[in-house]
């Protein structure tokens, strides 16, 4: 690998080189912010770099040091700050992580979020750890689009690189549709997927240690909307075990194949044959762990915590059943001003997350909704009346 492994354990509490021990992360997002919360809590320091003045990690931080992700100066402050460096944001440009990595243990690895930035890399990994992708082919070439095979249609043209929440994906069902798509996506790099009969769809979340120890969430239900996640169900049953089991072997064999340190998460696909499906992985915490926050007794924040300061790892337990509704912003739109939280928080069990952001649009992620009860029965009567109160579809 190329950054150096940490050398022992970063204390919480303690000093590093003569200043408190300080937790950094690339990407001021809400999975930062969360970051920082968890670190914060246990009473590490911490540092953001982000461009944007606003950003949700950047606001609560004790450090934000506001550059471009490569620019040199702001790299040299983050490492100057801090004892260790995370990531919160897969697009963070592998070269910087290179950077930070040769003087700083970065955890995950450059190698690692090299190859999840990379659809087609990514199949070839899933694909050596014997976890079943759907049929594709990689496009880069006028020469590869006459070459698909007319049985990968109807399909979805992903670029390779740089989506997310379903952008940079055209669904295509004829060649002169294909062909089209990839006109407008400008002849950038991507992968044609055949679109796969989907019963459901569900993730797996894993934090993997410095010295190879590995713990995992349980497997999370998820519900997507127009290519953006809507809603996380997690509790017993919620896949069938069988199906659970398979989830989570791959996952770990996938985090094992990487040497990966930090927390991950895998997509899947659940077919209508019954069958398991791979589709991506995230280097980072994952939007569907955000229920782990409330309805774990260690968050998916606290674990990417204790793998990047070398702190022991333990399973985390689920103990409540749990829903996350996500909070996009067509609800701040459809109410032209603050959503009425005070009828959602009357609510048993919920519990608000926002991340800060004072700007809504629409499919922009401004917060969750965690619902946690004593029965799966109480938590979905719960999220169905929030639901139904802030004007989401109801599932
Ligand atoms: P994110 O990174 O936010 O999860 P993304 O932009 O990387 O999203 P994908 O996960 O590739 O997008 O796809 C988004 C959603 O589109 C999937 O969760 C699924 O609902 C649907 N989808 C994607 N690929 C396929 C496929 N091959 N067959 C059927 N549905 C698909
Ligand atoms: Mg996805």
């Amino acid at each position: 690998m190329s950054h150096p492994p940490l050398s022992g354990r970063i204390l919480p509490g303690s000093m590093v080189g003569g200043q408190p021990a300080t937790l950094g992360v690339m990407g001021g997002g809400q999975l930062g912010r969360m970051f920082v919360h968890a670190a914060q809590r246990m009473g590490y320091f911490t540092a953001v770099l982000d461009p944007d003045a606003a950003s949700p990690a950047g606001l609560v931080s004790h450090h934000h040091i506001q550059t471009a992700y490569l620019d040199e100066q702001g790299l040299a402050q983050l490492m100057q700050r801090c004892a260790a460096i995370t990531t919160e944001f897969e697009n963070v440009p592998a070269p910087a992580l290179f950077t930070l990595g040769a003087h700083r243990p970065v955890a995950p690895g450059a190698d690692a979020v090299a190859i999840a930035q990379d659809r087609a890399q990514e199949k070839a990994h899933f694909t050596r750890c014997g976890v079943p992708v759907a049929p594709n082919a990689v496009i880069e070439t006028p020469e590869q689009l006459t070459a698909v095979q007319d049985d990968l249609l109807p399909g979805i043209l992903k670029t390779a690189r740089m989506g997310y929440d379903g952008k940079g994906q055209v669904r295509v069902k004829t060649r002169s549709e294909l062909a089209a798509a990839w006109d407008a996506l400008k002849h950038v790099p991507c992968v044609l997927e055949k679109m796969l009969p989907l019963a459901a769809e569900c993730s797996v979340i894993v934090a993997r240690g410095w010295d190879g120890q590995m713990v995992n969430f349980p497997v999370q239900r998820n519900l997507h909307r127009e290519g953006i996640l809507a809603v996380t169900e997690v509790f017993e049953g919620n896949v069938p075990p069988a199906l659970a089991a398979q989830a989570i072997a791959a996952t770990k064999s996938i985090a094992e194949g990487l040497r990966y340190v930090g927390v991950l998460c895998v997509e899947f696909f659940i077919l209508q044959d019954g069958s398991l499906v791979v589709n991506e992985m995230a280097p980072r915490p994952h939007n569907s762990g955000h229920y782990s926050i409330d309805a774990c007794d260690h968050s998916q924040f606290d674990l990417q915590v204790r793998t990047l300061a070398g702190l022991p790892l333990v399973q985390p337990r689920l103990h409540s059943p749990s829903i996350m509704l996500n909070l996009l912003g067509d609800i701040w739109l459809a109410f032209q001003d603050a959503p009425p939280w005070d009828q959602v928080l009357a609510l048993p069990g919920t519990h608000l997350h926002l991340y800060g952001k004072l700007k809504a649009s629409q499919g922009r992620k401004m917060g969750h909704l965690n619902i946690t009860g004593p029965t799966v029965d109480e938590v979905r009567v719960t999220a169905l009346a929030a639901a139904s109160i802030l004007g989401i579809e109801p599932f």
